[in-house]
């Protein structure tokens, strides 16, 4: 059984969709005025493990992913500057192509980070009829009022307004620091739905409404209608990081509880802790303190390696960014790369050797010890499957368990160093479970063998017999013999490699 923390009700939960064995997924996507930084992106990630979970147990997701390139302010509630005008001004272009290059950007790190893709991609900009229609309804149903020119929620409509949040309690004196006052608003909570008088004399993308000839949409109200139109009317799962809780996702359930009359609108809404820096403040543009995919790059990091990295400690726990814990998972990456690329040469080694032991059986030669040996193997194969169940169970338990990916990547370390799980089997397992950690395992390529000298290899199998006789010495001796002619030699899975030293 697969368990997740829900934050509206702050527990655990057994995860029962609404129509099994299909998942309604929706992930508020990025607003597009600029790149992603590397904490908007442990939210992708994030979100990213909570589809493969999904997938590993067998439901069929539809997830679906919004680019926000409309209508969202500096300010998560109605103040601040236009983020998209923003970017047009810095980089002297028009929205519409800021829009477009940083969608291409996010898809590409989305790529480099091996996410998934969803199934569906929505633009703000592509759903204002539906965006529109939303706020009818709501008006119809008398929700909303104009102030000023725009259209507002009323939050006091709502006896439940502000539950995901625990408002009134908690999250009450933080949101409330956040939102500037507005004169035109009945009451603090209270969210614009569509502007018709822009703040901004230059703003650019207007579309005419019931409302005013040239306006354009609130930030929250793009969600509920394109998640309505992709999901329906109710779902299973909303997610996003922290910081949305009391604003963005607090509205977007006001509004569509109210318009749709669906309680709960979304059963499980999930929402990741912050990527921080030593201080402890948030990695975001508004704190000046943001590195990309791209500036990890240049100092040496894949985009892998940050995966990895998230992966090691639990999406509800903030993570703390610093070079040298970076590091740290660049070289587990490595490893683990390595310890994939032994178990790939192993498994041609297996099969190659299979070639002459057929031909034996063939001749009916040694029949006695073959069937001695069939009678070991059976055996050895009966306790493999047994530890290969056991492992599966372990990881299953683990993912299941809220995600638990530091567990599910210790227990993947654990098989590695199983001396008693052969290699054709560990690295069976390793594919299994790469398609929750999504490292991309499969891609792994072994890197090419620089010919070894002919002298060289005869040592190198000298030693080996040496070694397979317990006779230490003398492979101490011809290790040492190699060396001395400028190669060294590891010892594998496959039985060994020879590297040219390098000073
Ligand atoms: P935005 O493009 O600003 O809407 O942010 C995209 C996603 O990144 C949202 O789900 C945010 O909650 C999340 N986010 C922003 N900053 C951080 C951070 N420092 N760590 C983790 N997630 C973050
Ligand atoms: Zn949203």
């Amino acid at each position: 059984m697969l368990y997740l923390y829900n934050t509206l009700t702050r527990k655990k939960e057994p995860f029962k969709p609404f129509r099994p064995p299909a998942v309604g997924l929706y992930a508020c996507g990025p607003t597009v005025y600029n790149f992603a930084h590397i904490g908007n992106l442990r939210s992708y990630i994030f979100e990213d493990v909570l589809k493969r979970v999904l997938l590993w147990n067998k439901y069929n997701v539809k997830h679906v992913m919004n680019i926000t390139d409309v209508g969202h302010l500096t300010s998560d509630a109605d103040s601040g500057e236009d983020k998209m005008l923003l970017g047009a001004r810095r980089e002297k272009k028009t929205v519409w192509e800021i829009a477009n290059f940083y969608t291409k950007a996010f898809k590409e790190d989305m790529k480099k980070l091996n996410l998934l893709p969803p199934t569906t991609w929505c633009k703000a900009t592509e759903h204002i009829k539906e965006q529109i229609q939303l706020i009818q309804i709501l008006e119809k149903k008398g929700f909303t009022y104009v102030a000023g020119g725009n259209v507002y929620f009323n939050t006091a409509k709502l006896n439940d307004y502000g539950k995901l949040a625990l408002l009134d309690r908690q999250a009450d004196a933080q949101t409330q620091a956040r939102v500037e006052k507005d004169p035109h608003k009945k009451n603090r909570h209270d969210f614009v739905l569509w502007f018709t008088k822009s703040k901004f004399p230059e703003q650019a993308m207007k579309w005419p409404s019931p409302w005013g000839p040239a306006g354009y949409p609130g930030w929250h109200i793009e969600c509920s209608a394109m998640s309505l139109k992709y999901l329906g009317p109710q779902f299973d799962i909303h997610c996003g990081g922290i910081d949305h809780i009391p604003v963005h996702h607090s509205n977007e359930m006001a509004q569509s509880e109210a318009a749709l009359g669906k309680k709960p609108w979304v059963k499980y809404w999930l929402h990741n802790e912050f990527l921080v820096l030593a201080e402890g403040k948030r990695m975001g543009k508004s704190e000046g303190n943001i590195l990309t995919l791209a500036e990890l790059d240049k100092h040496g990091f894949a985009a892998l390696d940050y995966r990895y990295f998230c992966l090691g400690t639990h999406y509800r726990h903030p993570l703390m960014f610093s070079r040298e814990a970076l590091e740290g998972a660049k070289q587990a990456r490595k490893k683990l790369w390595e310890r994939v690329v032994e178990l790939k040469r192993a498994k041609k080694g297996e099969q190659a050797a299979k070639g002459p032991e057929k031909e034996l059986k063939k001749r009916g030669e040694k029949e006695n010890l073959e069937a001695n040996m069939e009678e070991d193997m059976e055996e050895s194969m009966e306790e493999g499957k047994t530890r290969v169940h056991k492992y599966l169970q372990q990881f299953t338990e683990q993912v299941n368990d809220d995600l638990n990916t530091p567990q599910a990547l210790a227990t993947t370390w654990n098989l590695l160093h199983d001396e008693k799980l052969g290699g054709q089997e560990k690295y069976q397992l390793l594919l299994q479970f790469d398609q929750v950690l999504g490292l991309d395992l499969k891609k792994v390529r072994a890197p090419k063998r620089e010919k070894v000298p002919a002298g060289i290899i005869k040592l190198a199998e000298e030693r080996l017999q040496a070694r397979k006789q317990n006779d230490w010495t003398k492979a101490d001796a011809l290790r040492q013999k190699i060396q001395e002619r400028g190669y060294q030699i590891d010892d594998t899975l496959a039985g060994y490699e020879v590297k040219k030293l390098t000073n």
